[in-house]
Parts: C-alpha cells; sequence; structure tokens
C-alpha cells in the first residue's frame, strides 16, 4: 500500500519546536472519533440528511484531489487506492441505509454513520477472501474521512487512552485538541501544515518537546506505529530510521542533555549584561500544568497568560469563579512577581465550541481578539470582574490583545470602567490601580503607539501577529514561511517606533511573541532598549545565557547597524556573525542546538 514505507526516509519540514524525539508514530486522523449519540427530532431529520449528504460530497472532492496530486507526484498506480476509497462513497446501498437509519432511529448522521460503516467492517472482515477483506481497510478510511467533515471543529480525540509514549502525526492540531495533550505521553508533533509560530508551535515548547510542521505530506508517508525520528532545530523528520541513525541521534538527545545541564550555574542569576545592565525574562503561560517549567527555569513573572486556552474543550464557556479561583491561584504562586492576564484572544486559528462564530472568509482579519469581546460584552465583563477579584492576591495586570488604535483602547477601557464601578457597588474588593496595557501586534497600534502610551500602563508586543500582519503573511500557512521575516526592516522599524513611544510615555515595554525566545533577535531588542521579554520557560536560560555574554553598549551598537539592513536575512546573517565573534560560548553553541 501507498502509505508503507520501509526503508528510511527523511522529509524536511519548518523547525518549530526545539529538541530530539525517537519513537512510535500515532495518526492522529487515523484514530476513531468520539462520536456522540444525539438523538434529533422529526424537523432536524432532512437537516441531517443534508448534512450527511454535504459530508459524503467534500469527502468525494476531497479524494479526487489527493488522487490526482498523489498520481502527479508519485504515479497513477500508487493514484489507484483512491479509486477503491470512491468506490466506497459511490456505493448506493451504503449511502441509501445511512439516510434510512437517520429516519427511522432519530439520531445524528454522524452516529448512524459510524454505526453503519462498523457493520460493513464485520462482513467484509469475516469474507474469506483476502482481497475482499483487504476492502475493509478502505471502507475504515473513506469512513474516517466522512466522520471527520460530518464531525468539524467539534470532533475531539480520545488522548486518555494513550498508553505509550508516542509522535503525534496529524494533518493539522488545532489549539483545542493540543491543549487535551497536555500531560498526556506525547514525544513530538508531526504536521503537514503549520508555521514557526501556529499555535500548535506553542503548545510544542509549552510541553518542552519538539515539533516539525509544514511538512505538506507526512500523514500520507507515515503510517501508524512507523518509527520516527524527529529533530526539530533543523525541522528533520526521519521515518523507519536505520539503526546507524537512531544511535547517532541518541547520542544527539544526550548532547542536548548536558547543554541543558550546563545552564545550572545561571539559574539563580539575573539576566544582566557584562556593563549591568539588566533585563526582566518572563514566562509565557497557558495552563495550570506549567507552573512547574515555570518555577524551574526561575521566570521573573508571567509576561502572557494566554486566558482563551482555558475556555477550550468545553461545550459551556467558565464561569466568574472558575477564573477568579485560576488567576488568583497563578497570582499567589508568582507573587511578588508580575502576572499579566491577556483577556480572551479567540478568533484567527483558536475557536470554541461554546461560541458559534459564523465562518470567516479571512479569520485572522475578522471578528478576532478584543474585536469579538466588544461584540461579545457578556463574556467580556465576566472575565474581566474575575481579573479585577484576582488582582488583590498578587501583582495583577491585564492587557488587551489585537488593539489596532486607541479607539477600540478607549471602548475596552469603557467596559472595564463599567465592571470596576459595579464591583465597588457591591463592595467586591479590587485593586484600583491594576495596570492596564496594550498588545501591540496590529502595524496601526505601532504607529499610533505614541498615543496609545498616553492611555495605558504599558506595551507588550506580540511579534508573531505584529510579523503576520505588518508581511501579509499567515503565520500558520507553511506556504508562506519564507516570506514571515522576524528581521524585516519593517518588522524592526515598527518595533523601534514602539519602543520609544513607550520610554517617551515614561511606560515599560515587553515582547512576549516567540521573537523574544530568539537568542540572535532578542540582542537586537535588547539594543533597541526592550524593558522585558517572555518566552516559553524552557528558552529562558538559553536567552538569559546569551544577554549575560555580551555588553548592552555592543547590543546597542549591533541594533543600530542591524537597522540600516535591508532584508530579514542580512539582519539574521550579520547578527549571527557578530554574535558569534563577541560570544563564541553562548552562541555558537546555540547555532549548533537551537
Ligand atoms: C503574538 O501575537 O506575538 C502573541 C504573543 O500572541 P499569540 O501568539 O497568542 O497570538
Ligand atoms: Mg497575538
Amino acid at each position: 500500500m501507498l502509505k508503507k514505507i520501509r526503508s528510511e526516509t527523511v522529509l524536511k519540514g519548518i523547525p518549530a519546536a526545539p529538541g530530539v524525539a525517537i519513537g512510535p508514530a500515532f495518526l492522529m486522523d487515523q484514530q476513531d472519533y468520539i462520536v456522540p449519540e444525539r438523538v434529533i427530532s422529526d424537523e432536524e431529520i432532512p437537516v441531517e440528511v443534508a448534512r450527511f449528504e454535504e459530508a459524503v460530497h467534500h469527502t468525494k472532492t476531497e479524494i479526487q484531489s489527493i488522487k490526482e496530486k498523489i498520481a502527479a507526484q508519485v504515479g497513477s498506480m500508487d493514484a489507484q487506492i483512491f479509486d477503491a476509497h470512491l468506490l466506497v462513497l459511490e456505493d448506493c446501498m451504503l449511502i441509501d441505509e445511512v439516510k434510512k437509519h437517520i429516519r427511522s432511529d432519530k439520531y445524528g448522521a454522524e452516529c448512524v454513520f459510524t454505526r453503519v460503516i462498523k457493520r460493513y467492517v464485520e462482513v467484509f472482515e469475516k469474507i474469506q477472501d483476502d482481497y475482499i477483506k483487504e476492502r475493509s481497510t478502505d471502507v475504515e478510511d473513506v469512513g474516517r474521512r466522512v466522520l471527520k467533515h460530518l464531525m468539524g471543529e467539534s470532533r475531539s480525540h480520545d488522548f486518555e487512552h494513550l498508553g505509550s509514549e508516542l509522535v503525534i502525526v496529524a494533518h493539522d492540531i488545532s489549539p483545542s485538541d493540543a491543549v487535551t495533550m497536555y500531560n498526556k505521553k506525547i514525544l513530538g508533533f508531526v504536521t503537514d501544515v503549520g508555521g514557526r509560530t501556529a499555535h500548535t508551535a506553542i503548545i510544542a515548547k509549552s510541553l518542552g518537546v519538539p515539533a516539525v510542521l509544514g511538512l505538506k505530506d507526512a500523514t500520507l508517508r507515515i503510517s501508524n506505529q512507523d518509527e520516527i525520528i524527529i529533530d526539530g532545530r533543523k525541522g528533520v523528520v526521519i521515518i523507519n530510521p536505520t539503526e546507524e541513525t537512531v544511535e547517532l541521534y541518541r547520542r544527539e538527545k544526550e548532547k542536548i542533555i548536558q547543554y541543558e545541564g550546563s545552564f545550572a550555574n545561571i539559574q539563580d542569576v539575573p539576566a544582566e549584561t557584562l556593563d549591568g545592565h539588566r533585563a526582566l525574562l518572563m514566562a509565557n503561560f497557558e495552563m495550570d500544568g506549567e507552573i512547574p517549567a515555570v518555577k524551574k527555569y526561575r521566570a521573573e513573572g508571567i509576561g502572557l497568560y494566554r486566558t482563551e486556552f482555558f475556555y477550550m474543550n468545553r461545550l459551556d464557556l467558565p464561569t466568574e469563579e472558575e477564573q477568579f479561583k485560576a488567576y488568583r491561584k497563578i497570582a499567589e504562586e508568582m507573587a511578588p512577581h508580575p502576572v499579566i492576564i491577556r483577556t480572551l484572544d479567540l478568533g484567527g486559528d483558536k475557536f470554541l465550541s461554546s461560541i458559534h462564530l459564523p465562518k470567516e472568509m479571512a479569520p485572522f482579519l475578522g471578528s478576532r481578539a478584543i474585536r469579538l469581546c466588544l461584540e461579545e460584552q457578556e463574556i467580556f465583563r465576566t472575565q474581566l470582574r474575575a481579573i479585577l477579584r484576582a488582582s488583590v492576591y498578587g501583582n495583577v495586570s491585564m492587557m488587551y490583545p489585537m488593539i489596532a488604535g486607541p479607539g477600540e483602547l478607549r471602548a475596552a477601557n469603557g467596559v472595564l470602567k463599567g465592571v470596576k464601578q459595579r464591583l465597588r457597588e457591591k463592595g467586591v474588593s479590587f485593586n484600583e490601580n491594576m495596570p492596564v496595557g496594550v498588545m501591540i501586534e496590529v502595524p496601526a497600534a505601532a504607529m499610533t503607539a505614541d498615543l496609545l502610551a498616553k492611555e495605558c500602563n504599558f506595551f507588550s508586543i506580540g511579534t508573531n501577529d505584529l510579523i503576520q500582519y505588518t508581511l501579509a503573511v499567515d503565520r500558520t500557512n507553511e506556504k508562506m514561511a519564507q516570506f514571515y521575516e522576524p528581521g524585516h526592516p519593517a518588522v524592526l522599524r515598527l518595533i523601534r517606533r514602539t519602543i520609544s513611544a513607550a520610554h517617551d510615555a515614561n511606560i515599560k515595554v515587553g515582547v512576549c511573541g516567540e521573537m523574544a525566545g530568539d537568542p540572535v533577535l532578542s540582542v537586537v531588542l535588547l539594543g533597541l532598549g526592550l524593558d522585558s521579554f517572555s518566552m516559553s520557560p524552557s528558552t529562558i536560560p538559553v536567552i538569559k545565557r546569551a544577554m549575560r555574554s555580551i555588553k548592552f553598549s555592543d547590543a546597542q551598537e549591533l541594533a543600530r547597524q542591524a537597522l540600516r539592513l535591508s532584508t530579514g536575512q542580512e539582519v539574521e546573517e550579520f547578527m549571527t556573525a557578530e554574535l558569534t565573534r563577541l560570544a563564541p560560548d553562548a552562541f555558537n553553541q546555540e547555532g549548533q542546538l537551537k
């Protein structure tokens, strides 16, 4: 069969989270979905039949396009397997049986379809003919594809029962799928789509496992249980490696462990340059399970609490009380260090089953983050109440994502003012002076930073989005990865402008996008005068070592020179060469182990 690759095969993708993993593959899209037994009313029958017909239609189109792609890449013989899949979908008996049972049994389409497919597979498996027996795999494959279309965003996988340690291989991993993987035995991630700052990459880093994304057709080439090596620094995935390759990578893993051990001596010292300039290194935080890592790497606070993950994988919305408890817990754990809670940033690539949003053509440019909160004010107010109540339990600040200018900031602050007034009336205590910041993630915000600075207490630059919106490059689209240039002069100029505007207004400014955790580019940010850097906890020692090995005056000079260059590539090359010359120990090794 096409998918079975027995010999060692090397695939190249986008290096999205560092580290090396060796283990068996778990093909996510080939696992059984948890199908709800949903009873339907008479009125819903035509809707369910239509949904089923639509799912069959989409599956046919999908298979047809895969077939064409494979025929072009590998040859028409290999593509023939998909003819068998198309035949299953053209089997009138199967299709009619599903429709008949939706009408008679009155269950949702996905539930009826699963039962019918199961019966078909059982029948095929009992037949004493190897050829026909094999067809049961086709029926199962097609069944999964149809189910994927029927269940859409709400499908969930049964990770609870993951037994051994596995490498997750998927076409894509939604942030809500990724969240369910916390505390599971996951060695790393491999996906067909996605870029360096897609949320899969962020989750992989926070889990401390490697990820290689944007491999285009990894799910077609890898089979369940294939042995896989992921090299997250180089963006390499090796399928069915030889014994020598496995040995080579085992040694690599040991080197990484030694390299991590070498950070022990800087654990308890600050990120201070050779000439005494201090920067604040903070952690990005998504959920409770990360607290030990935040402490282990001595984060000097939480620079970005991505609260939307708290809302995921549930059918209801978190109550004020639940949120209050979660915010209070992290505030108390981190005190006296600051905790910056970001208000809900939904939309883009993060969706919830509890809020039904209409599908948009360009979700990253649609109703996302603060826009959505200003539309759905009750959800926003509930979160604001919870944050305000938690503000008395530690050093809590709050910031708004995706602000595009002073108008939106005023609208958000207007809602906040109302919520504060209500709490006062009810006698509920909160910190009247809780700092409120603005995330600078949209070029418009960077361009109006001087105006915004007058109306907020701090800035946090979200470079993941700032790069996406400045360069018009979808951060999740692997095909655009070459255009996603953090060192692009336009990005650096917007950052410089933001930092100057903040300092002119006497407010602090940090970066909480992935750029803060890039050793080479973090020196540019330092040289530009950035006050704080927030990143996945395990990156803190790498950045600390970089900062402790250079002089602030050198960083300032390098930043000045970098800003005169014309392309992102020139900036990265120039900085890497200069830093390797100035501090070979910190940057050489980093170059190898990044
Ligand atoms: C960013 O955009 O840089 C950021 C930190 O926010 P997120 O990655 O959650 O969009
Ligand atoms: Mg963002």
